[in-house]
């Protein structure tokens, strides 16, 4: 049981490693275009390195040219299926200024996931914010409600 969880920390580690080196080496890329199975790769390598694996894959990820008013880039879709059992779609701006803010918005996002499948509601107060030393810790990440206060972090 003890070396099981070892040998996760050590997986974590590793995966959150590599985010932190695709960010420091393609992070500045520009003009990224969002795909579906893209965000999907990401979300995977984020929910091991940020949540521990604990996150259920979305049902749907969107890259949509518009996800709500003009400046917003993404959104977590709150939902239950006829279970009554808790799930989630995302929703991202099909093209974002650079590849990190892509995935500092990705992360944004599965926190309110995270808030909704462990306490049925999503919110910018506590809960979401507990997190912000996480992320920073893990793949150097901000982790902020509006996007003009990451965007030059
Ligand atoms: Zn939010």
């Amino acid at each position: 049981m003890l070396e099981c969880t070892a040998k996760n920390e050590d997986h974590r580690n590793k995966v959150a490693l590599q985010i932190r080196q695709h960010i420091s080496k393609r992070g500045h890329e520009q003009n990224i275009i969002i795909t579906p199975s893209m965000a999907r790769y990401w979300w995977k390598k984020l929910n091991i390195a940020v949540f521990n694996g604990l996150l259920r894959p979305p049902k749907r990820i969107y890259a949509l040219k518009w996800v709500g008013d003009v400046d917003t880039y993404g959104e977590c879709d709150p939902q239950y299926d006829r279970h009554m059992k808790r799930y989630v779609n995302i929703r991202l701006k099909e093209s974002m200024e650079t590849r990190k803010l892509f995935l500092t918005i990705l992360v944004h996002e599965m926190v309110h996931q995270w808030e909704w499948e462990t306490l049925e509601k999503t919110s910018h107060h506590k809960h979401f914010y507990m997190w912000k030393d996480t992320i920073r810790r893990m793949i150097d990440l901000p982790l902020a409600k509006l996007v003009d206060d990451v965007i030059d972090d």
